[in-house]
């Protein structure tokens, strides 16, 4: 508000200044400085000796003064800001491009050169549209456009063009500025190359879709894929087969050979699945060597068999890998879609199931999904979903096989087999549930339970008949490569029970050794420093050299039932055993046959100088009251 003081002494607004009206000021106009949108910005006052009023001619000057001041300091202000937008528009590392309401070029900034090479002189007064890589339809400019006239903004991802051809990906804002009456004036487009981003999002978009060796399509992306045929399928009514496919004898490949040639394996298979099948069929790598295989639009079920068949005896044929010849084979399971199933999943176990009927019906064959299949699968999954409360509720149950000295015929070991008293199935042999254990991971805690029962009930037969027993327990390589397996608590254990390591030993088996890893091989150690031995369970059957068993300090080998079961009448079983035993002697281990069943049999094993036998003819594996009796009357023999 203006304020006119005629005379400073007698004003009111005055009263607390009087010095300065001492100083010889008599009048005082004040008028306040605006600024356009009527902010007060100061006041501009004039001082007169004399007390007086103005005329109007004098506050005309008055009221232009502070007008024109008002108009100085807001473009002081003005001239701040713009060289503030001015330093972020040249420093930007966004690309900025200014044209004017025609959309031609009229302003850009050095990040705009750096990443599409154009200076202004190139550009000035063109279209933005010389960037266009030539990679979107006019749908996309027409969306993109729609956006800036009514919301007078867009964003999204562009790939435009530089000015060396290159095609890039940019991510664009672009904003428009409007006068007072809303007319566009200009067109302010920023962006930012993401040519690195979204080169890493295509490969990540690579990697979660394909699989890295074969470069066949992974689980995830042939999921997606099933799922649309599918629906196709129910859609047209067509039918189509699903192709689980397990390579044979794989695993035993890599670890004879090592993972370079398993990998090539993998690879050379996987050519010779995809020459199978036609363009319109898919197959995809569900990891390890597992592979599965779309057929879409079949006329008949037949189809999908004569394709099976095919690729049997195309994986059937040798290798020739790194000059050795190698021969795999392949288990396949069929599953129809829509007869069997219409879920991706379902149909995927489905497959999954009948492959698995053909690895147990001796593989290199396929099988077809059936509802007893599916049955069975179901029942699987119950029996699991007890055993996690199994060991609570004290279903298992430790049965004891004595181990005989074949020399002489006395006792001097036992090994601990579960059982499992289910409360409907009755008694499970382990067998069944133990590969369920250690596919979920159970077996942890179901071999913790063994080997504490186990420890106990060998304390209780020391200590009541002063022997030297030993009990076995078998530790599968699913406890050993699990960090939840701690030694040292069973350790312990065996410390507060008061029982020597020495009357326990662990069965391992030969797979264990041939993928040691160095925590494997530390928990080795630790029961070979505890004074527990370790046998070799299963001999045989597997891979591994008898002379790499040197290596690990291994006490025993426990030569396979299915050696000794035709020892009578196979000589080349019986040499064999022979050869087993003699090169377990030279490298200082003890050789226990399993499954000695016959007179005979024994006979045979003491005179290759097999050292101990285990089987039915002694005993069968016993309750351990059962072998208790066993043991007192091995004792009152004497
Ligand atoms: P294994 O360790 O090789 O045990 C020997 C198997 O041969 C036992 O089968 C035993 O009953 C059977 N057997 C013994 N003598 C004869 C014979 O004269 N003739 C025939 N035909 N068989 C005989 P079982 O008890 O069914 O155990 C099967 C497998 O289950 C065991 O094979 C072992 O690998 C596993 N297993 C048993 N208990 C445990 C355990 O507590 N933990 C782990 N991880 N595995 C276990
Ligand atoms: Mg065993
Ligand atoms: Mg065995």
């Amino acid at each position: 508000m203006r304020v006119i003081a005629e005379d400073i002494a007698s004003h009111p607004d005055w009263i607390m200044y009087h010095d300065i009206a001492a100083a010889g000021l008599g009048a005082c106009w004040s008028e306040p400085i605006r600024s356009t949108s009527n902010r007060i910005l100061g006041t501009f006052a004039i001082y007169r000796r004399a007390p007086s009023l103005p005329d109007e001619h004098e506050l005309e000057l008055i009221e232009n003064a502070a007008n024109l001041i008002g108009i100085a300091i807001e473009r002081v202000h003005a001239e701040e800001e713009l060289h503030l937008a001015a330093s972020i528009y040249s420093n930007s590392a966004e690309a900025v491009l200014v044209t004017d309401a025609n959309n031609c070029i009229v302003a850009l900034n050095p990040a705009f050169s750096k990443i599409t090479g154009y200076t202004l002189d190139d550009i000035r007064g063109k279209n933005p549209s010389l960037l266009h890589s030539g990679r979107h339809n006019a749908d996309f400019f027409q969306a993109m456009w729609q956006s800036i006239t009514h919301r007078g903004f867009w964003q999204g991802q562009v790939w435009n063009r530089r000015k060396d051809g290159e095609i890039f990906p940019e991510w664009l804002t672009i904003n428009t500025i409007q006068d007072e009456q809303g007319n566009v004036q200009r067109y302010v487009s920023m962006g930012s190359d993401i040519t690195n981003q979204v080169r890493s999002d295509d490969l990540i978009w690579r990697q979660t879709n394909y699989d890295f060796l074969t470069d066949l399509p992974n689980r995830y992306m042939f999921q997606d894929r099933l799922a649309q045929e599918i629906l196709k399928s129910i859609h047209e009514g067509s039918l189509l087969a699903l192709l689980f496919i397990d390579l044979d004898k794989f695993k035993e490949v890599n670890d004879t050979y090592g993972h370079p040639i398993g990998d090539q394996l993998l690879v050379k298979s996987a050519e010779r699945i995809n020459s199978c099948i036609q363009e319109t069929d898919s197959l995809a790598r569900m990891g390890g060597d597992e592979f599965i295989v779309m057929l879409p639009k079949l006329a008949c079920t037949i189809d999908a068999e004569k394709v099976a068949a095919q690729i049997i005896s195309a994986l059937a044929e040798p290798y020739p890998i790194n000059g050795e010849t190698i021969y795999i084979g392949a288990s396949i399971g069929i599953t129809f879609c829509p007869d069997d199933a219409c879920e991706v999943d379902q149909l995927i176990n489905n497959a999954d199931q009948a492959m698995y009927i053909s690895k147990s019906a001796g593989r290199n064959r396929l099988s077809y999904f059936t509802q007893a299949l599916h049955d069975e699968a179901r029942n699987r999954l119950k029996l699991l979903k007890d055993m996690r409360s199994a060991v609570e509720k004290r279903e298992f149950e430790l049965h004891f096989q004595p181990i005989i000295d074949l020399s002489n015929g006395r006792i001097v070991k036992a090994e601990a087999l579960i059982r499992w008293n289910h409360p409907e199935h009755g008694m499970i042999s382990p067998a069944e549930f133990i590969p369920m254990a250690e596919e979920s991971g159970l077996i942890v805690g179901i071999g913790d339970w063994v080997f504490r029962e186990a420890a106990a009930k060998v304390k209780r037969w020391c200590e009541l008949f002063h022997s030297e027993l030993q009990v076995s327990v078998n530790i599968s390589p699913v406890q050993f490569q699990s960090l939840a397996l701690s030694i040292t608590d069973w350790l312990d254990y065996l410390t507060t029970l008061g029982l020597e390591a020495k009357h326990l030993s662990i069965e391992i088996t030969e797979g264990l050794l041939l993928n040691l890893t160095d925590d494997v091989k530390d928990k080795l150690l630790q029961f070979r420093d505890a004074g527990i031995q370790v046998a070799i369970d299963d001999f045989g059957v597997g891979y591994s050299a008898l002379s790499s068993l040197r290596k690990f300090a291994i006490d025993y080998l426990k030569i396979d039932q299915s050696f000794i079961r035709h020892i009578e009448t196979e000589q080349n079983d019986l040499a064999l055993c022979e050869v087993i035993v003699i090169m377990a002697h030279k490298l200082g281990l003890k050789v226990i046959a399993e499954g000695v069943e016959t007179e005979e049999q024994s006979r045979l094993l003491l005179d290759l100088g097999c050292d101990y036998g285990q089987g039915y003819l002694f005993s069968r594996p016993l309750p351990a009251a059962k072998f208790e009796a066993f043991l007192i009357k091995d004792m009152s023999a004497d």
